[in-house]
């Protein structure tokens, strides 16, 4: 099984959500927004795809040197399930701290909505920014690829539902796992919350590594979903490429090697931002 296989089986479940949500709370949804986030989702599935394909001869190259010979079974999957989400957090902390991974997931942040269908606004050029680097410490270790993706699939599925505003706080569960509640703060531009929560399944790797903030609405108000320095635009291309653009025009007008580098690797700056402080 693979990715795709994954979600397209999910896909009925994840589109009931989507239809309850829409029809019950209206107010979270705007069409157009929502019909980007379609068109966005199909661009990075079929980006995916492509990608996948390409790739896998090599995951089952490298699979040869592996450490460890790790037959499938409950267990190795569930350790699989844990490590990869373990990887993901620090997928996901690099691509808010490190600009050329930011201008692939810039577009799951650039919608100011917060809803199920937000799940699949995501970025054609994962591939190309290197999210699949980040799972080859476990084809080393010695998972099958072919694991090693169905939890990458599994993973992604699961974050489809912490995508609502409709969900409050979760009890106990709120401890454990990645909720609603907390990726509704990492999605938000309040201060308190900025660069928090990157957790996928497990929100402890956030408790574990100091980027942990609860939703505080007293305290911090109600959350802002968004950037900062928010984009206006529903055109798919220009929300996948904006970044990358603003990001390869200040690296080629940056002096110096070092500096170059700098611009790609370093914290990033907002592209609208630098156009409001030039205008
Ligand atoms: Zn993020
Ligand atoms: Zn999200």
């Amino acid at each position: 099984m693979n990715i795709e296989v994954i979600l397209l089986a999910l896909s009925p479940i994840f589109l009931a959500f989507i239809i309850y949500e829409f029809v019950k709370h209206r107010k979270h949804y705007d069409i157009k927004d929502s019909l980007t986030n379609t068109a966005l989702a199909l661009l990075h599935q079929g980006s995916d795809a492509i990608a996948l394909l390409l790739l896998m001869p090599f995951f089952y190259w490298l699979h040869q040197f592996a450490l460890f010979d790790i037959s499938m079974s409950l267990a190795t999957v569930f350790i699989a399930f844990l490590l990869q989400d373990f990887l993901y957090y620090w997928f996901h902390k690099a691509s808010h701290h490190i600009h050329w991974l930011w201008a692939a997931h810039v577009v799951h942040h650039s919608s100011t909505k917060m809803n199920f269908s937000t799940a699949f606004r995501q970025s054609l050029m994962y591939p190309l920014a290197g999210m699949w680097v980040f799972w080859l410490p476990m084809i080393i270790i010695g998972f099958d690829p072919r694991v090693a993706f169905t939890v990458v699939a599994l993973n992604l599925a699961f974050q489809f539902f912490v995508h609502t505003q409709i969900v409050d706080k979760l009890g106990w569960l709120e401890k454990v796992f990645n909720t609603p509640s907390h990726h509704r703060v990492h999605h938000s531009t309040n201060k308190a919350y900025l660069d928090r929560n990157f957790a996928g399944v497990l929100i402890i790797w956030d408790k574990l590594f100091g980027t942990y903030v609860e939703e505080d609405t007293e305290k911090n108000g109600p959350c802002r979903f968004g950037i900062v320095g928010q984009i206006q635009s529903n055109n798919p291309f220009y929300i996948s490429f904006h970044q990358w653009i603003y990001m390869i025009k200040s690296a080629f007008n940056a002096k110096g090697l070092k500096a170059k580098c700098r611009v790609l690797f370093s914290y990033p700056t907002s592209s609208v931002e630098k156009q409001n402080a030039e205008s």
